[in-house]
């Protein structure tokens, strides 16, 4: 038996007047994956997850939930559920009915209702919170409360739209590691949306990267951080070097463009050149905790970065000044086509 996909956009465009938010978007979500659409703010993100969850009706191009076309169906005959960046938690009711609340409207009863939003806390560890309001939450365990509140009606996916963007970065840390907990846990298929490169390499199976309405490219996050295609790519997923025209001449000694990543460039004290190295001057040298990122300014006219894990950061402090020679496998240079 062929499984269908989870979602299948098709050729899908949404026109705002004469803003193109999505251009021409075609992909295959499968079942049980977690999957991220990465890109900076205005790419396009949340409107293709509002027209997969139907808050919004597509200009051209079609949505397919589970092998049926719902292009034309309300949100509410979809099978899915949307957590929003806020949560928008009713502030008045208790933990227990928030997360009861979608039961509720589908007609089921009382005991049975509040059984569930029970075990719906236990799933997201908060168990024992269900008598609270969520004004006595913190910022984490309200996202779980919205968490729990979209699953327990069962969906086949959960459309999640910056779900950690309002908390602080140890507790967005610890939620990622939670979340993916969870999907795994439920095995439904979760299309998160984010604008932070970690967070999406770190929980994805597959991460599309938006650019202007469009993907620009799609991949496990080690193909996309190691194989960008394109300079926007290589320099939004994680800060790439790279070196295009004239510079790729003279630093790769080719034409073309390629880049770099930071951390495979290696740093020392000399005027030596080779093949795979370049000469330059180092602009300055800041701890970053584990790793220092040292910035040098190429002869060839380029400032890059370098993250050296190795050097004590009184080491790399050092090197502020110093003439430098950074150098690279051939290996580690990929091939930008654009
Ligand atoms: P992202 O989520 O990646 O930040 P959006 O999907 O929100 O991007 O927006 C994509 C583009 O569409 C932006 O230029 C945005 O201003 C525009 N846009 C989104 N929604 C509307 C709307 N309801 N009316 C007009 N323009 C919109
Ligand atoms: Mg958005």
């Amino acid at each position: 038996m062929v499984v269908a996909p989870a979602i299948r956009l098709s050729a899908l465009t949404k026109t705002f007047g004469s803003v193109t938010a999505v251009d021409g978007v075609s992909l295959d979500i499968a079942p049980g994956e977690f999957f991220s659409m990465l890109g900076p703010s205005g790419s396009g993100k949340t409107t293709v997850l509002r027209l997969i969850a139907g808050f919004e009706k597509p200009t051209s191009g079609t949505v397919s939930l589970f092998g049926q076309d719902v292009t034309t169906a309300a949100p509410f005959d979809r099978d899915v559920n949307t957590v929003f960046q806020d949560y928008a938690l009713f502030p008045h009711m208790t933990v227990l009915q928030n997360v009861a609340y979608g039961l509720r409207i589908r007609g089921i009863k009382k005991a049975e209702r509040l059984e569930r939003a029970r075990a719906a806390l236990e799933t997201v560890r908060l168990g024992g919170f269900g008598d609270r309001k969520p004004s006595q939450l913190s910022g984490g365990q309200r996202q779980r409360v919205a968490l729990a509140r979209a699953t327990i009606v069962e969906p086949k996916a959960l459309l999640l739209d910056e779900p950690l963007g309002a908390l602080d970065l140890k507790l967005r840390e610890q939620m990622q590691v939670e979340l993916k907990e969870i999907q795994r846990d439920l095995g439904i298929t979760f299309i998160f949306v984010t604008h932070d490169q970690e967070e999406a390499l770190t929980l994805s199976d597959r991460v599309a990267v938006f650019s202007d309405g469009r993907i620009v490219q799609l991949g496990t996050p080690q193909e996309i951080y190691e194989k960008p295609r394109s300079a926007f790519v290589a320099d939004f997923v994680g800060t790439s070097n790279v070196f295009e025209g004239d510079l790729a001449v003279k630093v790769i000694g080719k034409k073309g463009a390629f880049s770099i990543r930071p951390e495979r460039m290696s740093i020392e004290t000399s005027t030596r050149t080779s093949a795979n190295s370049a000469l330059g001057s180092v602009v300055d040298a800041i701890y970053i905790g584990g790793a220092s990122r040292i910035v040098v300014d190429l002869d060839a006219g380029a400032r890059i970065n370098v993250i050296d894990d190795e050097k004590t950061p009184e080491a790399a402090a050092a090197l502020r000044g110093k003439r430098v020679t950074v150098s690279w496998k051939a290996t580690d240079v990929v091939v930008l086509s654009a």
